[in-house]
C-alpha cells in the first residue's frame, strides 16, 4: 500500500467509524447470526495476491458487522461499560502510526515520561493520596497495565514475594516453597473471577469470603477466616478488596479490611476496575475511606473513563516490592524518571499514555465528571421506573448498575429474560445473587439518553406483561 492509498483508506475508515457512532442507535444491539456464520464466509486460506482496501471495507460491512454485538449501543446494558471516545480513538491511531514501544527511558523517552505524568494527573483526578504519585518524594508510583487482571496478579506477586522474604529473614532455614505452600490470600465471593485466577497463577490459596447483606466484604468475615488459618499454621498475606464488584457494584469495607491487614502484616490491594472512575467526582471520594491502609490500587480507564482498551491504571504505595518480586534491576545509575518498566509483567509498553492524555485534555476533568454524573443519573431514572411498578423491587442500585427482581414469581424472571434475549432489542443479563435470580441492568454507552432508558424499560415491561398475562396474573 502506498502513501496515497493509505490516506484514502484512512479517510474512508474515519468516515466509516464516524457513521458507525452516529447511527449506532438505529442498529440492533445484538447480532442475528448462528454459530459458524463467519467461518462459512471466510476463505480457508490467506490470499496469495494483494487485495484492494475497498474490498476489505465491503467485507467489513457485509461479513463482520452483522456478527457484531454493539457495545456502544444505548440499548447495551450488559457486563460493564467498555470505553470508547473520539479522542481515545485518535490516540489509538497515533499510537499505531508512531509504532514505537517503550521499555526503559532510553527506548523512547516521551513514552515513559508521558505515562509517568498522566498517571500523576489521574491519581490527582481520583483524589488518591500523595504517596501513590510518581512525583512524590516517597517510593510510590503509578503505571499503566494491560488489564485489571494483570494489576491484581502484579499486586499478589508483590505481596507474596514481600511476605516470603520477610519470613526467610526471620528463619533462613525455611525454603521459599515451604512458605509459599502456606500462603493464603482473601477476597470476597463477589469479586471478579480474575482475582481467583490470579491466585491460581501465583500458586497461592485464595479464599472467597462471604459478604454482608449489601454484598460488601467486612472486617468480621476476614477476621474469622484469618484466625482460622492462623490456627492451622497457615500464613495470611494478602487481601484483594473490590470497590465495585462485577455483579452488583458492591463496595467492600476497605477501612475495616485495612485495619486487619495492618495488624496481620497483610498486603491490601484494591480492585476498582469499574467504579474507580466515579472517584473523579468529589461526591464519591468517601469510597476512599481506609485508603491509608492500601498497598496497591487499580482501576480501568478502559471501562468507564472514556479511554479505549487497553488501559488499566495501577499505583503502588512502595514500588520497591514489585521491583524485588520481578528481580528487575535498575538500568540507570541515578534515575530522574521512575523506571516504570520494572512494575509490570511485559518488558515493553505500547504508547497507551497517549490516548489517556488525549481524553483527559479533550474532555477535561469537568467532562469526565459530567460523563459519570450523567450515567449515574440515567441509572437513577431507571431505578425510579422500576420502583414505580409494584411488580418489581430494586434489590441493589450502585452507580450505573441497577439489579432488580420480579416480586411474586421469581421463576418467571428467567422466562422474561429469555424472551428479551430472543427479541434482541436490548441486551441485559441475569445475575444470581444470594440465591436470587435478578435482572442486572447497567448504563454502558456514552450515547445513552433518558429516552433510551425509557425505551429499554418499555421492552422489559412489554415482555413482563406478556409473560404474566399468559400466566393469568
Ligand atoms: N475487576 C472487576 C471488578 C471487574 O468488573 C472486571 C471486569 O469486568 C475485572 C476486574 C477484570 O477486568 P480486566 O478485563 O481489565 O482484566
Amino acid at each position: 500500500m502506498n502513501i496515497d492509498e493509505f490516506k484514502k483508506f484512512a479517510g474512508a475508515s474515519i468516515d466509516y467509524i464516524a457513521d458507525y457512532c452516529e447511527n449506532i442507535r438505529d442498529v440492533a444491539v445484538l447480532p442475528n447470526v448462528e454459530p459458524g456464520y463467519l467461518s462459512q464466509q471466510l476463505p480457508k486460506r490467506a490470499p496469495e495476491q494483494p487485495e484492494h482496501w475497498t474490498k476489505l471495507m465491503t467485507d467489513l460491512d457485509e461479513s463482520i458487522k452483522p456478527g457484531l454485538t454493539h457495545w456502544h449501543s444505548p440499548y447495551f446494558h450488559a457486563y460493564f461499560p467498555t470505553a470508547q471516545s473520539y479522542p481515545a480513538i485518535i490516540g489509538e491511531l497515533f499510537m499505531a502510526g508512531i509504532g514505537a514501544v517503550g521499555t526503559d527511558w532510553e527506548s523512547s523517552p516521551a513514552i515513559v515520561e508521558l505515562e509517568v505524568r498522566v498517571m500523576d494527573w489521574l491519581a490527582k483526578i481520583l483524589g488518591l493520596p500523595e504517596e501513590f504519585l510518581n512525583c512524590s518524594d516517597g517510593p510510590g508510583g503509578g503505571v499503566i497495565q494491560n488489564a485489571a487482571s494483570d494489576s491484581t496478579l502484579v499486586g499478589l506477586l508483590s505481596a507474596s514475594d514481600k511476605k516470603i522474604k520477610q519470613l526467610k529473614r526471620l528463619d533462613p532455614r525455611t525454603t521459599k516453597s515451604e512458605i509459599r505452600g502456606k500462603l493464603v490470600a482473601y477476597t470476597s465471593k463477589e469479586s471478579n473471577s480474575s482475582v481467583e485466577k490470579s491466585g491460581l497463577i501465583a500458586s497461592v490459596k485464595m479464599r472467597l469470603l462471604p459478604t454482608d447483606s449489601e454484598g460488601s466484604l467486612r472486617g468480621r468475615a476476614l477476621n474469622e477466616a484469618v484466625s482460622k488459618d492462623l490456627a492451622e499454621g497457615l500464613i495470611p498475606f494478602c487481601v484483594v478488596a473490590s470497590l465495585g464488584t462485577t455483579g452488583t457494584c458492591a463496595m467492600d469495607n476497605v477501612e475495616e479490611l485495612g485495619e486487619i491487614c495492618l495488624k496481620q502484616g497483610m498486603w491490601l490491594h484494591v480492585d476498582a476496575a469499574y467504579a474507580g472512575t466515579a472517584l473523579a467526582c468529589p461526591e464519591y471520594r468517601y469510597l476512599l475511606k481506609g485508603i491509608e491502609y492500601v498497598d496497591s490500587f487499580n482501576f480501568n480507564p478502559h471501562k468507564w473513563m472514556l479511554v479505549n482498551g487497553d488501559c488499566s491504571a495501577m499505583w503502588f504505595r512502595n514500588c520497591k516490592y514489585v521491583e524485588e518480586a520481578f528481580e528487575k534491576k535498575s538500568t540507570l545509575s541515578q534515575s530522574v524518571v521512575p523506571e516504570i518498566e520494572r512494575w509490570q509483567i511485559p518488558n515493553v509498553r505500547r504508547f497507551r499514555a497517549l490516548k489517556l492524555w488525549f481524553v483527559i485534555r479533550i474532555y477535561g476533568v469537568d467532562g469526565i465528571q459530567k460523563h459519570v454524573r450523567h450515567h449515574v443519573s440515567l441509572a437513577k431514572h431507571f431505578e425510579a421506573l422500576v420502583n414505580a411498578d409494584e411488580r418489581f423491587e430494586v434489590v441493589i442500585s450502585s452507580l450505573g448498575v441497577v439489579c432488580f427482581k420480579l416480586l411474586r414469581d421469581e421463576a418467571l424472571t428467567q422466562v422474561i429474560l429469555e424472551k428479551i434475549a430472543k427479541r434482541k432489542n436490548i441486551f441485559i443479563m441475569p445475575y444470581y445473587y444470594k440465591s436470587q435470580l435478578l435482572f442486572r441492568f447497567v448504563v454502558c454507552s456514552r450515547f445513552t439518553q433518558y429516552e433510551d432508558i425509557d425505551k429499554s424499560w418499555q421492552e422489559i415491561l412489554s415482555q413482563t406483561d406478556e409473560v404474566l398475562s399468559k400466566k393469568g396474573e
